[in-house]
């Protein structure tokens, strides 16, 4: 299986990209978490994409399409992958057609979660990700079992400099400017399935199966 699951910051990606990644047993690829993990490394990688994370912008193609393309070269993506934050502008994604065509490989969809701005908002100041592992939670919706602990590893709780409500308003007016028409880009390949991505994680996960045609 290879998807792009796609949408708006706080749509849910991650965490519908995270239940595909475990049930179908392929690599899930954020190019967030890539990037803050660089941020975290203190890399020159990361010190330069944090300029323009902390602000809400996008980090420029080139820096993006080169860390792709290293990243679905490996083993592990072989029997498929699950793009999760990428392609956010045209030219990314005509640069992963070109990829995928040197690969010898082609998307089976392009999963679009479609969700309520307000829906978005409420669910990005109230995210809370692990500095260890980057598992994400929500303080209402998805609350880790112990407060400020990841389930998962025991790792401490944060929020993100950039899910602060004033960077987030920006993030939404770069998705509409920069990474909505590839929408279009998919639709005109009749890879777009869209997705009601207002619904509970659960349901939501049901409809992306339904519409991916598995059970
Ligand atoms: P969200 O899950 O809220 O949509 P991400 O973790 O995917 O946020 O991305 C956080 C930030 O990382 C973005 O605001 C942007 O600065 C940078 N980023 C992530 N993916 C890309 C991409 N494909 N192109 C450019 N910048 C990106
Ligand atoms: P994205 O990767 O698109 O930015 P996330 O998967 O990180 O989105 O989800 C954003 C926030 O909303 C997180 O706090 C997450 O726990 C929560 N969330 C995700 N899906 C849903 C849902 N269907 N209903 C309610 N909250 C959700
Ligand atoms: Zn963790």
């Amino acid at each position: 299986m290879r998807l792009i699951i796609f949408g708006p910051p706080g749509a849910g990606k991650g965490t519908q990209a995270q239940l595909l990644a475990n049930k179908f047993g392929i690599p899930q690829i954020a190019t967030g978490d890539i990037l803050r993990e660089a941020v975290k490394e203190g890399t020159d990688l990361g010190k330069m994409a944090k300029t323009y994370m902390d602000r809400g912008q996008l980090v420029p193609d080139e820096v993006v399409i080169g860390i792709v393309e290293e990243r679905l070269r490996r083993p592990d993506c072989a029997k498929g992958f699950i793009l999760d934050g990428f392609p956010r502008t045209v030219k990314q994604a005509e640069a992963l057609e070109n990829m995928l065509k040197k690969l010898g490989v082609k998307l089976d969809a392009v999963v679009n979660l479609e969700v309520d701005e307000e829906e978005v908002v409420k669910r990005i100041t109230l995210r809370r990700t692990c500095r260890n592992c980057g598992a994400v939670y929500h303080l209402v919706f998805n609350p880790p079992k112990k407060e400020d602990v990841c389930d998962r590893c025991g790792g401490p709780l944060y929020q993100r400099e950039d899910d602060r409500e004033e960077t987030v308003r920006n993030r939404l007016k770069v998705y509409r400017e920069q990474t909505e028409p590839v929408l279009k880009f998919y639709e005109a390949r009749g890879l777009l399935r869209n997705i009601n991505g207002n619904l509970s994680i659960d349901q939501v996960f049901q409809e992306v199966l339904k519409a991916l045609g598995v059970q």
